[in-house]
This record gives C-alpha cells, sequence and structure tokens, in this order.
C-alpha cells in the first residue's frame, strides 16, 4: 500500500514534535507501506516570514515574497528526513521543485498544472520514506511559488492523485472534522464520515482543517481521504462519497468565516453591463467576489453589496478607484462574519432556513446578508456575534446530540 500523510503546523511545531512525526511516520514505514510525507513549516512559521516582508512593503513583491514563504517547509521536510534516518531509515527530503510539483506563475497563490512523479517513484521503488515540503511548486520556468494558506493539503492531495496512492492522512491537533469548529464549541462532534461536497462547502465557508481545494482535487481526483490527530490514536474522520453514507443530517455542520469583508457601492447607475465592469475589474485582479446584493433599483441608480476575502481589501480598494467618481459612495467594512450551515439533507427538507433566522432572531443578531444554494445557507452579521451564532445554531440544528 502506498499512503501520504501529512503533518500540519502544530503536529511539526517543534523539535520534539518532528520526532513524533517521524515515529508515527516509521510505524506506517515498519508496517511495509511506502510512504510519503508531506509537512508543513512549524506553526506561526509563515505567518512570521510573511511579518518579515511586510516590515519593507505593504505590498510586497509577490514573486520575492514565495522565495521567503517557501522556506518554512523546507527547513521542516529536511528535519524530519534527518530524524527517520537517526531513527535507521532510509529518508530523503525534497523541496516542492525536487518533487516535481510544477505550478502556474500566479504568485502566492498558484495553481498546480502537474507533478512530475519520476524521481518519486523512483526514490519509492528504492525504499525511501520521501518527506517533501508542502505548500510551494515551481514554474516551468523555474521560479519558486506557493500556493496560498494552508497549502500543504493541496500538495498532499495532489501527491496522493498524481502517485496513485491508496490513502491520504491529514493529520492535525484535532481528531478530525466536527459539527463545528471544537475550539469555539466544546460540545462539537466529530463526524466519521461526510461527504465530499459537504466538506468543501464547510472548507470553503472557513472550515480550515482541510483546504477547500484539497477536497474539490480529492473529489476529482477519487482520493481517498482522512483527517486524523497527530497527538493520539483516535479514529479520524473518511471524507468520501455521496453514496458512500447511509444516513444524511439535514445539517451536517456550522462554519465560521471571520476573515471577510463587505462592499457597498452606493448609487451606481442601473444598466446594462454594470455589474460586468465592476466585478470584471475586480476578477481581473483576482479578487475573489461571493455574496451579492443589489437593491431594487430606483431612479436609475441601484446599490451593490459583496463580500470578499479580508486580505483582498487593498487590493479591491485599488480597483475600485477608478469607479468613485461615477457612483455616490464605497464602503468598506471589516467588521463582518459569515456563518454558514451545510448539509446535504437541506436538498430535500424545507424550514431549514427559516429556523436559523428565528434562532439569531432570538439572539438579537441582525442578518446583514444572506445567500443559499442547495446544501448551504451563509448569512452575514456583525463580527462582535460570531461565536454566539455558531454556539446558537449548533444548538438549534441539535450537533450536539
Ligand atoms: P494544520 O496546521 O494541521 O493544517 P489548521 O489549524 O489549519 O491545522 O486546521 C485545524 C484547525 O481547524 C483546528 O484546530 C480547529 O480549530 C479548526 N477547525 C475549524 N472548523 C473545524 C471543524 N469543523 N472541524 C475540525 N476543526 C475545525
Ligand atoms: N505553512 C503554510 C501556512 O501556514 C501552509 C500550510 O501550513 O498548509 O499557510
Ligand atoms: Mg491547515
Amino acid at each position: 500500500m502506498l499512503v501520504v500523510q501529512k503533518y500540519g503546523g502544530t503536529s511539526v511545531g517543534d523539535c520534539e514534535r518532528i520526532l513524533n512525526v517521524a515515529k508515527r511516520v516509521s510505524e506506517t514505514k515498519q508496517k511495509g507501506h511506502g510512504v510519503v510525507v508531506v509537512v508543513s513549516a512549524m506553526s506561526g512559521e509563515t505567518d512570521k516570514l510573511l511579518g518579515y516582508t511586510k516590515f519593507f512593503s505593504r505590498l510586497p513583491n509577490l514573486r520575492e515574497s514565495d522565495m521567503v514563504l517557501s522556506a518554512g517547509e523546507r527547513v521542516t521536510s529536511a528535519l524530519l528526513a534527518i530524524a527517520l534516518e537517526e531513527l535507521g531509515f532510509k529518508a530523503i527530503s525534497l523541496s516542492g521543485r525536487a518533487a516535481g510539483i510544477i505550478t502556474d506563475d500566479s504568485h502566492t497563490k498558484a495553481r498546480i498544472e502537474y507533478i512530475d512523479v519520476a524521481r518519486l517513484n523512483a526514490l519509492l521503488a528504492k525504499d525511501y520514506i520521501v518527506v517533501v515540503a508542502g505548500f510551494q511548486g515551481v514554474t516551468k520556468e523555474g521560479e519558486v511559488t506557493t500556493l496560498g494558506r494552508g497549502g500543504s493539503d493541496l500538495s498532499a492531495v495532489a501527491l496522493a492523485g498524481a502517485l496513485g496512492a491508496d490513502l491520504c492522512e491529514i493529520y492535525t491537533d484535532v481528531d478530525g472534522v466536527y459539527t463545528t469548529d471544537p475550539r469555539i464549541e466544546p460540545n462539537a462532534k466529530k463526524i466519521d464520515k461526510i461527504s465530499y461536497d459537504e466538506m468543501l462547502e464547510l472548507a470553503s465557508m472557513g472550515a480550515k482543517v482541510l483546504l477547500n481545494r484539497s477536497v474539490e482535487m480529492a473529489k476529482k481526483l477519487n482520493v481517498n481521504l482522512v483527517t486524523r490527530n497527530s497527538f493520539n490514536y483516535n479514529e479520524g474522520t473518511l471524507i468520501t462519497k455521496e453514496q458512500e453514507i447511509m444516513e444524511h443530517p439535514i445539517v451536517s455542520g456550522i462554519a465560521l468565516d471571520k476573515n471577510q469583508a463587505r462592499v457597498s457601492i452606493c448609487n451606481v447607475e442601473d444598466r446594462p453591463g454594470i455589474a460586468a465592469e465592476i466585478f470584471g475589474a475586480l476578477s481581473e485582479a483576482n479578487v475573489n467576489v461571493d455574496m451579492i446584493v443589489q437593491t431594487i433599483g430606483r431612479d436609475g441608480k441601484t446599490d451593490l453589496d459583496f463580500t470578499i476575502p479580508e486580505v483582498e481589501l487593498e487590493n479591491a480598494k485599488r480597483v475600485l478607484k477608478s469607479f468613485e467618481g461615477s457612483v455616490e459612495s464605497i464602503d468598506y467594512d471589516k467588521d463582518i462574519a459569515k456563518v454558514s450551515i451545510v448539509g446535504v439533507g437541506m436538498k430535500s427538507h424545507s424550514g431549514v432556513a427559516s429556523k436559523a433566522f428565528r434562532a439569531l432572531a432570538e439572539d438579537n443578531i441582525n442578518i446583514m446578508m444572506i445567500s443559499t444554494s442547495e446544501i448551504k445557507i451563509s448569512m452575514i452579521i456583525r463580527l462582535k456575534y460570531a461565536e454566539l451564532a455558531i454556539r446558537t445554531l449548533h444548538s438549534v440544528y441539535e450537533l450536539d446530540k
């Protein structure tokens, strides 16, 4: 069997923890499996490196940022290889480049185009434990790239897919995927099995236990994905096809995203093409727009409200400057949070949304924006109520039972 194991920042947070990881990896190897390990940087390291770049510039050069940010994972991968050798195993660390991970050139949020697995396979054939630095790749021209925050999950799934691995295990600091973030709601329950689609929605809506793009890729490449705790041996969560799960609760989980910002454009001309102009300019600048609300037009004018990731705020401001003359005002609001309810069971049940609205009303929480899809309801509320809303919704849908 070939297993890809990914260990996140907390799991490799210091030398003792890297040694613990080395022992766990060696246990898998001793069972006779081929093992590829993907590691994150030590926890806090990527933030620290990012902080260094921001010392010199508000918008640091992205190519140079990638040279800095990719260093964290290089360190842990080599330390783990040293630890494994010391335990008596053949081990080698590889940077993203050495592992053949080829990406496009969107620095700091590159997409993987393909993986040349020849060297990896040759090393596995020689019985090496291969330790790959997560979160990074290289363009065809040889420029170092990073995959976006949380990107080591994607490195692991992409490698598992490209190598045809039997299993991809994501080791983190909680037992698996919970009904909501267990750090916010201690009564959250661990989920044994969840569908790719539900996990994708939860991850996209802020459950950072898995990177959404890694779930999307796992679904596409049919990767057997499991999340587990690197600090114990408890059963984790299996992320699998919807058909493999016998019973679906109406609501599977609740996600919180505090890193959103709202943009409100007041008195925009209400004519064909205006949305295309505004959102076209934003998309050209790689700003991901999420919820969009347009009010009913009056006197040939309308208001546009939408949300973007908070990290894109400066970028969005720069883009929207060119529209300032033709609208009444553009306001930016970081003091918001998005709470989302996710479940495939919603498809066949009514009244799920109204239950949420009533529960938040009883807590006196105002809902500023709403959007729904087949298996998700998202609401924008004031940031200070975020945790209260999560706990309220968690108990309203009886997820603690
Ligand atoms: P790693 O460094 O291992 O990649 P992350 O910090 O990225 O770990 O993700 C794990 C964290 O995700 C947990 O500590 C937990 O607080 C948070 N989290 C948010 N939502 C959930 C959820 N639904 N289930 C489990 N963990 C969640
Ligand atoms: N170290 C990177 C980050 O903090 C990537 C990862 O941990 O997945 O975002
Ligand atoms: Mg992570």
